[in-house]
């Protein structure tokens, strides 16, 4: 899986990072969601994708 996140399109909110804090992580001076992992196990993927259903701006991109 890869995956990136959409500068243009998060808010920050943190959502992601509270769902998959192994994985998401909101600068604290961009205050934008950066990935903090890039290999991902099974249950990685799964957190990933609830984190792209709720993402409220649709900023996690699964390519
Ligand atoms: S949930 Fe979406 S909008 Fe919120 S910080 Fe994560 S990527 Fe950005």
């Amino acid at each position: 899986m890869k995956v990136r996140i959409d500068t243009d399109r998060c808010t920050g909110d943190r959502i992601c990072e509270e769902a998959c804090p192994d994985i998401f992580k909101v600068n604290d001076k961009s205050d934008i969601a950066e990935l903090i992992k890039n290999n991902y196990s099974k249950e990685d993927e799964k957190c990933i994708e609830e984190a792209v259903k709720n993402c409220p701006s649709e900023a996690i991109i699964i390519e």
